[in-house]
């Protein structure tokens, strides 16, 4: 059996530590990658009149507080709709500046 040194064990344990949260991270966005997308017709979805096209070219599910997807992607999940993704060129009538 090979003994393991006290350098290697501290490594594997730093580099564990410092990866965890890592692919925590990665696996939620491949899980947010995957969710279905909204449909406008869906109760939640009409009474705040989503639409998969913004009717306003500046606001826009991308640049709205509630999204927490990238700015640049396609899709991305809102907060008012778990566990499902909106368009990024979408709104809605709870559409909310994002901060800075
Ligand atoms: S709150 Fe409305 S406008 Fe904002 S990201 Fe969600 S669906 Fe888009």
């Amino acid at each position: 059996m090979k003994n393991i040194t006290r350098r290697q064990l501290l490594g594997a344990t730093a580099t564990a530590i410092v990866s965890a949260p890592l692919l925590n991270l990665m696996s939620r966005s491949a899980e947010a990658a995957d969710a279905p997308r909204v449909d406008p017709n869906d109760a939640q979805a009409k009474a705040l009149s989503y639409v998969h096209q913004s009717p306003k070219p500046d606001n826009l599910c991308s640049n709205c507080q509630l999204y927490t997807g990238p700015a640049e992607a396609e899709w991305g999940p809102c907060a008012l709709f778990p566990g499902k993704q909106v368009a990024g060129a979408g709104w809605c009538s709870a559409w909310v500046k994002r901060a800075g």
